[in-house]
């Protein structure tokens, strides 16, 4: 009977708490509000689309704790989360920095990068990658590639959601599914991309892209 007691006491608080904080949420006009940021109300039938999905934050002036309910809420993407690398092309002329020189294969630790050389008609190297592969189970997310690329054109994405049902093919992304444009990036690295040291790296890479073209079409001429 003792135990029963107990029990039912425990039960008492527990309702006790539920009574009194949805009495306040109501009081205070957010009983059926989300929380976490979220000021409007709670949609039962209808989910946010995709890429609309609030973005909710728990700080020091939230209250109570509260579950995101993800995919309909999100948290927020830090600039700096890193998943898989991307490879960059210029809006401006649609280029492909990438010249394919390998450095980044060279220092990927579990080896998950590789990729083919363009080559023209007659056999001379073209510094473009005709393909370049990320097999996306077995990159470790480390960020060197990007650290190493002297071409600034390999970059750490923040997509996580990459989830699919199939183990092979799918997993190893070819170059299609790594170019982002160059507008993509500013997007989601607004602050790398307008910090002087992105800014320069960018100028100089260009010219030294360029130089490398000139030179493979001049061999080739
Ligand atoms: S991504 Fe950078 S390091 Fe890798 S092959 Fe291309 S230019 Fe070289
Ligand atoms: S992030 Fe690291 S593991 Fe992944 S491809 Fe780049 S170097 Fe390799």
């Amino acid at each position: 009977m003792t135990i029963g007691r107990g029990v039912i006491r425990g039960h008492a608080v527990t309702l006790r708490r539920f009574l009194v904080t949805f009495a306040r949420d109501f009081r205070d006009g957010l009983a059926l509000r989300r929380r976490g940021g979220g000021g409007l109300l709670v949609d039962l039938f209808r989910g946010p689309a995709r890429g609309e999905e609030r973005v909710v934050v728990q700080d020091a002036t939230t209250e109570g704790l509260f579950t995101v309910e993800y995919p309909d809420e999100r948290l927020p993407v830090y600039e700096r989360f890193r998943v898989l690398p991307v490879l960059v092309y210029d809006d401006e002329d649609g280029n492909v920095r990438c010249t394919s020189c390998n450095i980044c294969a060279k220092v990927c630790p579990p080896q998950c990068i590789w990729m083919v050389q363009a080559k023209s008609p007659k056999g001379t190297v073209v510094p473009l990658p005709e393909d370049f592969f990320i097999d996306m189970d077995v990159c470790m997310n480390c960020g060197l590639c990007a650290e190493y690329c002297p071409f600034d054109a390999i970059k750490m994405d923040q997509n996580f959601e990459l989830a699919n049902s199939e183990r092979h093919q799918t997993h190893v992304f070819g170059l299609q599914d790594l170019l982002v444009s160059s507008a993509y990036y500013a997007q989601t690295h607004p602050e790398a991309w307008s910090g002087p040291e992105e800014v320069a790296e960018r100028a100089k890479v260009a010219k030294k892209k360029d130089r490398r073209l000139q030179k493979a079409l001049g061999v080739e001429a």
